[in-house]
């Protein structure tokens, strides 16, 4: 059995948003941060919510990708009827595209990747050599340590 949300109305809430609290000024995030570190439930669905996203946005890239593959091999080789199967790679194309944009607007996932990438720039970091580590401009090594 999956535990229950210990605060149902926060819960609902939380659910209204798909349990993303990134949009919202950070001095009215304190309650909704608190719920997640006291409730099991909203913090699995958080995660499931964000993976979603995550695989979509990756997804959609690479479908786009291959669609943009198959409109260059179709170009190249000029098999029959070369003409429809590159429209239909350009409309598999321009539809990954676009479903591409509407998930990095409407989801968190473009945050949640930034931040995935400054914990990679990070481990990355403390594991360079002291003397290499120093030459790291200041202005990023801030930037990656998150301070
Ligand atoms: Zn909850």
């Amino acid at each position: 059995m999956r535990p229950q949300c210990t605060d149902k109305f926060v819960g609902a809430i939380l659910a209204g948003w798909r349990y993303d609290i990134s949009g919202i000024a950070p001095e009215m995030r304190g309650d909704y941060e608190q719920h997640f570190r006291e409730c099991e439930h909203c913090r699995y669905w958080r995660k499931l919510h964000r993976t979603i996203d995550v695989a979509l946005i990756i997804l959609t890239a690479i479908s786009a990708g291959v669609f943009l593959l198959a409109f260059g091999v179709i170009h190249h080789f000029e098999p029959r009827h070369a003409v429809l199967l590159e429209l239909a790679a350009l409309a598999g194309f321009a539809l990954s595209a676009l479903i591409w944009v509407i998930v990095a607007v409407a989801t968190p996932a473009p945050l949640v990747m930034a931040d995935a990438a400054r914990l990679g720039a990070r481990a990355v970091h403390d594991r360079l050599p002291p003397e290499i580590r120093q030459r790291i401009p200041e202005e990023l090594r801030l930037k990656i340590s998150g301070q």
